[in-house]
């Protein structure tokens, strides 16, 4: 089978995106499939360092219109159990940093990316894939729309049902909890001053993240029917419960936008690369919105894509390579899943040693400044 492309990225997310412009840099004759844009996503992503040091570099950064800085990250016990947690505020200035990050609309992200890929030329196929043909030095693809495409190496940015990665023949562990996330946009009048602020109640966090202006995004986790419940409330009702539950710290609140709902569930792949193809994004883990982790842990796959290539001209596809992405990925990807996984749960659990230690480890974090830098350093420079 000859292959049309070095490189073929199956999906047009944020990652699938990323990917494709950063094999395009790394000199890769590229293209992108998947079936036209869905609704415009207005969830938002916290994005650390590293996927900004990323979108700098594939060219989308300028591009993105809106973007609002996160100068701190405070935690706050708003659980009414024996062993509550001192409130923390960690600062990027306490590591030498002007910000953690910064805080992008999902829709503005994917139109910034998609006008990159426009710009560089690279060919844009409107289609799902619903099959995959692999070969010793080419995998083809076959298109919904009828044809095929071959390539050396096949990209699975196909999101979390990833049909590639199940052609690959590659299984995944999934897990659920009884919990799910009702996503908001929010105008307040009191100012967010950059401060993303996580309230831990039994049930789950209920975040805050600084858009632009006096306006927040909001990632509220509870059990599914208070949920499902929240989503039918009348805007006045719900506002008021938003502000009850995060003691006015935001003032008056309006809602801004639709509301949507996601189940939160967890999954990873038992392993990242195999049979010409290489999983990014959600195509290869899921976890819980807890935490700002999933697309950095995604722009994190993109920029160790880029780094296993080969020189333009070998093949990209070639088993060393795989195994190479393989190997770097694995640990990263576990670890936090695991961590991820470890504080949903604290914050769930009933029992009061762990309680207890959670409170104590907040406590430690609070006053132990060596402490409080080796975290933060661990959570923005591990997404360099
Ligand atoms: C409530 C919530 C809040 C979040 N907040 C944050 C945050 O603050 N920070 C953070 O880092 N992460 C966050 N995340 C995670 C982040 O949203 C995801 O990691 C990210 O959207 C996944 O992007 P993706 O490109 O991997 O997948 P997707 O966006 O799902 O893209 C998949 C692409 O594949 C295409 N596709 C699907 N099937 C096929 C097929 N058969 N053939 C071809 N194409 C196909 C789709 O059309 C789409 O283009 C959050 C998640 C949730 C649920």
């Amino acid at each position: 089978m000859s292959a049309d492309k070095d490189i073929i990225v199956v999906g047009a997310g944020p990652a699938g995106l990323a990917a494709a412009l950063e094999c395009h840099l790394r000199g890769h004759d590229v293209a992108v499939v998947a079936p036209p844009r869905g609704p415009r996503d207005e969830r938002t992503a916290a994005l650390l360092g590293g996927s900004v040091t990323l979108l700098r570099r594939i060219g989308a950064w300028d591009l993105l219109a809106e973007k609002a800085p996160m100068r701190a990250l405070r935690i706050v016990d708003a659980t009414r159990r024996l062993f509550r947690a001192p409130e923390v505020t960690f600062h990027a200035s306490e590591i030498g940093l002007p910000e953690f990050g910064y805080n992008i609309r999902n829709a503005d992200l994917v139109d910034a990316l998609e006008a990159c890929v426009a710009e560089r030329g690279l060919p844009r196929h409107t289609a799902s894939v619903d099959g995959m043909t692999i070969e010793p030095d080419a995998v083809s693809l076959r298109l919904a729309t009828g044809g095929r495409l071959g390539a050396r190496l096949v990209v699975a940015a196909d999101g979390r049902r990833s049909a590639v990665r199940q052609a690959a023949g590659i299984g995944v562990r999934e897990w659920r909890y009884d919990q799910s996330a009702l996503v908001a946009n929010l105008s307040h009048t009191a100012a967010h001053n950059d401060i993303s602020t996580e309230f831990h109640t039994e049930a789950g966090p209920l975040t805050f993240v600084p858009l632009t202006g006096s306006r927040s995004s909001m990632v509220w986790v509870d059990r599914p029917d208070a949920v499902a419940r929240r989503r039918e409330m009348d805007e006045a009702a719900l506002a008021g419960g938003i502000e009850e539950r995060s003691s006015s710290l935001l003032g008056a609140i309006s809602i801004d936008g639709p509301r949507q709902v996601f189940p939160l569930s967890g999954m990873t792949a038992e392993r990242f690369a195999a049979a010409r193809t290489v999983l990014v994004g959600e195509a290869a883990h899921v976890f819980p919105p807890i935490g700002a982790q999933g697309l950095n842990l995604g722009y994190r796959d993109v920029a160790a894509l880029g780094a296993i290539l080969p020189r333009p001209g070998q093949d990209p596809g070639a088993t060393d390579r795989l195994d190479a992405y393989e190997r770097s990925r694995r640990a990263d990807v576990l670890s936090r899943t695991a961590a991820v996984d470890a504080l949903n749960r604290t914050l769930l659990t009933g029992f009061l040693p762990v309680q207890a230690a959670r409170g104590l480890g907040l406590f430690l974090l609070d006053r132990v400044q060596p402490l409080r830098q080796a975290m933060m350093r661990q959570g923005v420079v591990a997404t360099r």
